[in-house]
């Protein structure tokens, strides 16, 4: 495809001022950005026209899919109505209270207040100090510590990022910084040892939370925080009964569930929360990313009376409670998520995630028997291929990452954008998927997938 001037003027001025997330700037100094200039449904275009099948919805997070019109239309109402308002000191606008009081409708168990973010990162940070200021204000300045797992993804923040449970998020960044202990990944492929059932691993990974506990001093540890299926970190299904079970753990040494759905929130496993389809009641609930589709950056932790009264308790002798963010709860992001969740309920999107999604693991299944997929893996609406070496032994590639980065271009070139983790090729496509555009994301995927294999075996990687 030939390079038109306004995208070879955009990839030059980009190369040269534009500081990429997640990127390898020595890299993009030679190949520069592919420029996303519209989109439409489940694809969007770049700027020499080519389309793309968006397989990954963004950032695991347009769930009506692109360019949806009603979206739109409330955004422009409510800048023209009152384009910023924000929440400190008394203040308050409508679409923050009702979407406040609809999150609290919405979610699981007795979840009673909102605070609101610009991001999950943000949320998770906020998460960590709103725990902080609870176990303060019970009189119990001890209890600080958080539990997470390796692999966990909770934003790059310092304290989020603290949180996660990645090394590329801590090494040559000096996390973590707070007090964070990373227990197993529950990855029962990868981590479940020589002749352990399934059942034997959850029981294992219980023992090590309970014993974790049990050693660090339960009078130590403030919370338990986990995405109910691990996203960024490979898109990790837990094993059978799993959190149930932390939750016994954590209520019985009073410990906080911290669950965090940035990802998983408003349909994306089948059910409106992922919460309710795994069975557990956090005491702490995270969202962002699908609660405005992005169309609009938003955050919110939504949290128990318990935590309310205790934080109101300590804020009100203080006279205040000192956090909050400029453009938290923004008046627009609010009112475009308010809609957002309206379409997601009118058009029975949590449904068609769960029906489309089941199709489209079905399909993904149907390459495990790939010489080069060790395994196929999703839940709901979303799902990952994990490309190995060797299929019996398990065996990485080494380097891990360059043939999952292969696939990702090949797919890339035939329509198709998806993201690799590593050798794990993930999908998460807008929740208004249909069954044909899901054929059409497998067939895609099937060519990028036979193009890598005839490769990797040329490098002598397969
Ligand atoms: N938690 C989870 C589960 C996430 O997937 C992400 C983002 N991928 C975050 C938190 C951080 O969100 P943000 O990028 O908006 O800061």
């Amino acid at each position: 495809m030939n390079e038109t001037i306004l995208s070879k003027e955009l990839r030059e001025l980009d190369i040269q001022h534009l500081f990429h997330p997640y990127t390898n700037p020595r890299q993009h100094e030679q190949v520069g950005p592919v420029v996303i200039e519209r989109g439409e449904g489940v694809f969007v275009y770049d700027t020499n026209g080519q389309r793309y099948l968006e397989a990954l919805a963004g950032l695991w997070s347009v769930a009506v899919g692109f360019g949806e019109p009603r979206l739109v239309e409330a955004a422009a109402k409510q800048m023209s109505m009152l384009p910023f308002y924000h929440l400190f000191a008394h203040k308050s606008h409508s679409p923050g209270i009702r979407l406040a009081d609809k999150l609290c409708a919405m979610a699981p168990g007795q979840l009673s207040h909102v605070l609101f973010s610009n991001s999950g990162s943000e949320a998770n940070d906020s998460v960590v100090k709103l725990v902080w200021f609870y176990n303060n204000s019970l009189g119990r300045p001890e209890k600080k510590k958080f539990i997470a797992r390796k692999n966990g993804y909770h934003g790059i923040t310092v304290a989020s990022g603290s949180l996660t449970g990645l090394p590329a998020n801590h090494n040559a960044f000096d996390l973590p910084k707070i007090p964070v202990i990373h227990l197993e990944c529950p990855h029962y492929y990868r981590f479940g040892l020589e002749g352990e059932s399934e059942q034997q691993f959850t029981d294992r990974l219980i023992k090590q939370l309970e014993d974790t506990i049990v050693a660090e001093g339960p009078d130590t540890i403030a919370a338990f925080i986990g995405e109910p299926v691990m996203g960024a970190g490979g898109v990790i299904v837990p094993p059978v009964g799993y959190w149930p079970r932390v939750q016994e753990v954590c209520r019985k040494y009073d410990v906080l569930l911290v669950v965090d759905e940035v990802i998983t929130g408003f349909g994306r496993l089948g059910t409106m929360f992922a919460s309710e389809h795994y069975g557990v009641e956090p005491d702490i609930l995270v969202v962002s990313k699908q609660i405005t589709s992005s169309y609009q950056p938003l955050g919110a932790v939504i949290f128990s009376e318990k935590l309310y009264q205790g934080i109101a308790d300590k804020a009100g002798a203080l006279g205040t409670f000192a956090h909050g963010l400029t453009a938290g709860g923004h008046p627009v992001a609010t009112a475009v998520a308010l809609e957002n969740l309206a379409i997601i309920e009118e058009r029975g999107l949590v449904a068609n995630a769960k029906e489309v999604g089941a199709y489209m693991r079905e399909g993904l299944g149907a390459f495990a028997s790939h010489p080069m997929v060790g395994e196929v893996r999703g839940d709901g609406m979303i799902a990952a291929v994990e490309l190995v070496a060797d299929k019996a032994s398990k065996r990485k590639f080494d380097p891990v990452g360059k043939v999952g980065a292969y696939l990702s271009g090949r797919s890339h070139e035939h329509g198709l954008i998806a993201r690799n983790l590593g050798d794990t090729f993930a999908f998460c496509p807008p929740m208004i998927i249909t069954k044909s555009e899901i054929d059409l994301m497998l067939s895609m995927f099937s060519k990028a997938l036979d193009d890598t294999y005839t490769w990797a075996k040329s490098q002598g990687l397969a």
